[in-house]
């Protein structure tokens, strides 16, 4: 093939694996580097190990990134159709979770999509280089990348698809923001999400292990700015459940601007606080609608002032100190300022031959596979546009 590059691939996570597949078959020779033992750890972890791969309603308010018209021209390039299209020709269906619109696997194992990726990889000759840390990316008429500190190789053109900080066991490392700003991008700053809160409520001892669905609202500033409902579990540091990863956007930043943080839990969100006073008033007691653990709780904030339970149910306040961080967040907001990049095909602007995706990039979504589709959806327009 006239124009045969070499690729270079940073990363053999979701977005790296994709940009592989549609590398090669524009006839290139592409290799990928992991510095993990193995590929797609993340994606093994993803879901509970289910991997929510996509979402059936993929709305752009899923998206938050400071140039949100580059995520949706990116999302209309690769979109929902073409993913599903995508994962059927590797040999994958899905199917829609008990949780509206989430797409898994119809395995309902995420290494199912691990499994099938690897499997094409392989068929299309690509080669995936394990354990191989690239430590140094230079270009001086050619890409050279230093590997584990010690070999060099040239490569014509480099896709960084190192991910971003969420959860280092699984390989997240600031890597592929030492290489953008090597090339002088400017980088949105990151904080973790989709994160666990932690707060300094003295009953949480107590608490610990109680879980349950409930509806909880995130206060800023005395104002609401989010709310969600579905599990719920306190524990001994704060707040935990996948309703308070959807509620944590944000926290992380507002916390280091100062701001007073709370949140607000509704034990019951099924009923109004007068459908409680009737029920209590009725004679069903609180230990036959909510766990034991919280009785005591309540009826402590209560001052053995009955007729104040059912507000108690409705609004528990907990101040919130601090998040848990990128050593358990799911994903990094901020990264690589899409300002820099070509939304056409994921170059960069600063460097040309140079290329990024997924979550690198200055891109988070929400729970839902928000995530994995900015992944399939960068990656794909990465590999392709070589
Ligand atoms: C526990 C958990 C559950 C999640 N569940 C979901 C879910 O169900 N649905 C969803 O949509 N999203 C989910 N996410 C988020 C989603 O997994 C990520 O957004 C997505 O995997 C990012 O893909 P990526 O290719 O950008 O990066 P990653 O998947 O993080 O891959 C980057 C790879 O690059 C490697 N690497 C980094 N630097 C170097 C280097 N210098 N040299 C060599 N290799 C390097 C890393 O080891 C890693 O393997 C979850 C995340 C976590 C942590």
């Amino acid at each position: 093939m006239k124009n045969k590059k070499n690729i270079a691939i940073i990363g053999a996570g979701a977005s790296g694996l994709i940009a592989s597949i549609f590398a090669k078959k524009n006839g290139h020779n592409v290799t990928i580097f992991e510095k993990n033992n193995k590929i797609g750890k993340k994606i093994l972890a993803t879901g509970n190990g289910r991997c929510n791969i996509t979402n059936s309603n993929l709305k752009l308010e899923n998206f938050h990134s400071k140039n949100i018209e580059f995520v949706k021209q990116i999302l209309d390039t690769f979109t929902l159709d073409d993913t599903l299209e995508f994962f059927k020709s590797i040999g994958l269906l899905t199917i829609q979770g008990e949780k509206s619109n989430r797409l898994y696997p119809m395995s309902l194992q995420s290494s199912s999509v691990v499994d099938l990726l690897e499997a094409k990889i392989k068929e299309l000759g690509i080669q995936i280089k394990l354990s191989s840390h690239i430590t140094k990316l230079e270009y001086d008429d050619i890409f050279t990348l230093t590997i584990n500190n010690q070999l060099e190789y040239d490569y014509d053109n480099v896709i960084v698809a190192t991910g971003l900080l969420a959860q280092p066991k699984l390989g997240a490392c600031e890597d592929g923001l030492t290489f953008a700003r090597k090339f002088k991008h400017n980088i949105i700053p990151t904080s973790p999400t989709l994160v666990q809160l932690i707060s300094d409520s003295k009953y949480l001892q107590q608490l610990s292990g109680v879980k349950f669905i409930g509806s909880a609202k995130l206060i800023i500033n005395q104002q609401k700015i989010t709310q969600s409902t579905g599990d719920i579990l306190f524990t001994k540091y704060g707040l935990s459940g996948s309703t308070i990863l959807e509620i944590s956007r944000n926290v992380d930043i507002e916390l280091k601007n100062k701001s007073s943080i709370e949140v607000h839990i509704d034990l019951l969100p099924q009923f109004t606080e007068d459908k409680i006073k009737d029920i209590l008033n009725s004679g069903i007691k609180l230990n036959g609608i909510l766990n034991q653990k919280l009785i005591p709780y309540i009826l402590e904030l209560a001052k053995n002032n009955f007729s104040q339970i059912p507000n108690i149910i409705k609004n528990l306040k907990f101040n919130i100190t601090d998040t848990k961080g990128y050593d358990f967040c799911e994903v990094t907001a901020g990264g690589v300022d899409l300002n820099s990049i070509d939304s056409n095909s994921m170059q960069s602007n600063k460097q040309r031959g140079l290329y990024f995706c997924g979550e690198v990039l200055d891109v988070d979504g929400d729970c839902g596979g928000f995530n994995l589709q900015w992944a399939w959806s960068s990656g794909y327009l990465a590999g392709n546009s070589i």
